[in-house]
């Protein structure tokens, strides 16, 4: 831990802060899988460190077992190789006993590859479990999420649904894939110098996005951080990425001229080591950033990332170059991965729970989250914090502060 000038602790680099599992610990016996929807940080980000405590399967479909599994391969520590036997690959619509638990998992867009729901079916009780998604018609990659019509849940009658409320507060629709292409091309049309696009590397719809507007407006691509390149990688070995989508090396394209090149950089949060941050220090070697070049930012300020990211900002203009963010202009040129006001209400009015469960929020997005399933018809809404237990049958329940949620801070993996 080290106190920045404000008094504020930060875990420092080599320190990672994660939940208490006590209570997951002291239930080892019960406890029969982990069970993950997608590669996202927040959802696989703790395994390696906390695995040994409750070690048990993980189930995981072959794109986030491979993150998973490139996670274990970086890591200096070998007791973490033993996760490697434990992971479970599974197939999407196939049903999985695991315990007293039927499951499937349900393909779903979001904004990474191969984002799942879950349909959790039990002699008594059917949930489905949504994880993080949206409605996506046309997300770039991979199948698009069902329209609600559609969306066939295999004639399970779905008794309660867990759902995320990142978006609660938004809204209308979030904004396909499809169209953030499209937007990224309009942005990058006019511009005459070098182009810089960052954003978040899980994402691989916006990664193949940009390389096919690299495409499009006669840039070769190149990526610069090792985000990119371990993504990229494994959409390759997965077959994600078209073959005929070149990429080439910062070398390869130094010496073309600026208006034919487009560079994919890592750091859209400010971080210190990425490229973008190195780019405007002059640090990055064999690559220059200089005036009449441009940085489009594909991505979000993540809230608590507000002070590096004006750093950088403030850093990238003092080189005269031009910065655009998603709300400098008319066109979208990032998208949120997870589903707006309306379509938690298609959700609802399709399958029809007799309870939801809000999760994915804070207190006022959870909140949110309930009255829009209680608009839809759902009689039951359970909104509670972490650490209480909810039970769904016989009787729907919420047991307030049931399990202890401190943060723990421990050594990097
Ligand atoms: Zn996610
Ligand atoms: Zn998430």
């Amino acid at each position: 831990m080290f106190q920045d000038p404000d008094g504020v602790l930060h875990p420092r680099l080599d320190e990672f802060i994660v939940p208490d599992t006590h209570f997951v610990e002291e239930n080892r016996g019960a406890l029969q899988a982990i069970i993950l929807t997608h590669a996202h940080e927040d959802h696989i980000g703790a395994i390696l460190a906390l695995w040994h405590r409750f070690p048990t399967r993980i189930y995981a479909t072959p794109f986030t077992a491979e993150v998973l599994r490139r996670k274990v391969a970086r890591s200096r520590d070998d007791r973490h190789n033993d996760i490697l036997a434990q992971i479970v690959v599974v197939e999407t619509n196939h049903w999985y006993q695991v315990g007293p638990f039927d499951i499937q998992w349900k393909p779903l867009t979001h904004s990474t590859l191969e984002s799942n729901g879950l349909l959790i079916r039990t002699p008594v009780h059917s949930v489905f479990h949504t994880g993080d998604w949206k409605f996506d018609a046309n997300p770039v990659i991979g199948p698009a999420t069902p329209t609600p019509s559609e969306f066939a849940l295999d004639d399970v009658c779905i008794d309660s649904v867990i759902c995320d409320s990142t978006n609660a507060l938004k809204p209308g629709h979030s904004v396909s894939e499809q169209v953030v292409m499209q937007g990224i091309r309009k942005t990058v049309a006019p511009l005459t110098g070098r182009v810089f696009v960052s954003c978040f590397a899980s994402n691989v719809a916006r990664l193949l996005s940009i390389a096919h507007v690299a495409k499009q407006t006669g840039r070769y691509l190149a990526v610069l951080g090792r985000a990119f390149e371990n993504m990229i990688s494994i959409a390759r070995a997965l077959d994600y990425w078209p073959k005929q989508l070149k990429i080439y090396s910062a070398a390869e394209v130094a010496y073309l001229p600026k208006e034919e090149v487009m560079y994919l950089v890592t750091g859209s949060q400010g971080e210190p080591r990425a490229a973008l941050n190195m780019l405007t220090k002059g640090s990055f070697r064999g690559v220059d950033m200089e005036e009449g070049d441009s940085v489009i930012f594909s991505s979000m300020r993540i809230p608590g990332n507000e002070v590096e990211i004006a750093r950088l900002i403030a850093n990238i203009k003092a080189r005269k170059v031009s910065v655009i963010e998603n709300d400098m202009v008319e066109q979208d040129i990032h998208a949120s991965g997870h589903p707006c006001r309306d379509e938690l209400r298609h959700l609802y009015r399709h399958i029809k729970p007799k309870i939801m469960v809000a999760t994915h929020g804070t207190a006022e997005h959870l909140y949110q989250h309930s009255l829009i399933a209680k608009e839809c018809g759902v009689r039951r809404t359970l909104v509670g914090l972490n650490g209480d237990l909810f039970q769904l049958h016989p009787v729907s329940k919420r047991f307030e502060g049931y399990a202890s949620t401190a943060r723990v801070l421990l050594p990097s993996p």
